[in-house]
């Protein structure tokens, strides 16, 4: 599950850097082929499903088995969880190939 998104054209593999800088467009053209692509967010939405899950067990667990509620522990627990859930967006992110016809209209609209 956890791998870099490839082009769906050329197949060039995307690094970290490259895919986090494709966050915030809706569509990509490729460095190394030059053809458009769609990128897919939806799998971030599943990981931050996973992340709060996993926030809250944790929560829960220190709750209920430390002696004496430490929320500097409960916070600095959750500041890691979060942050490694926001590391692991980019492996959440993915490269659709348009199908020919929006691939056409979507020509046109850069032009
Ligand atoms: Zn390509």
């Amino acid at each position: 599950m956890l791998k870099l998104p490839v082009c769906p054209h050329c197949h060039t593999i995307y690094r970290y850097g490259e895919v986090k800088k494709t966050l915030y467009e809706k569509n990509h053209k490729c460095y190394h082929c030059n053809k458009i692509f769609e990128i897919s967010k939806i799998r971030i939405l599943i990981l931050f499903l996973i992340i709060a899950l996993i926030a809250a067990i944790f929560n829960v667990f220190e709750l209920y088995m430390m002696a004496g509620i430490n929320f500097i522990a409960l916070i600095v627990t959750n500041i890691i969880i979060i942050t490694a859930g926001i590391l692991l967006i980019p492996f959440c992110i993915r490269f659709k190939r348009y199908n020919d016809f929006s691939d056409k209209t979507n020509r046109k609209k850069s032009k």
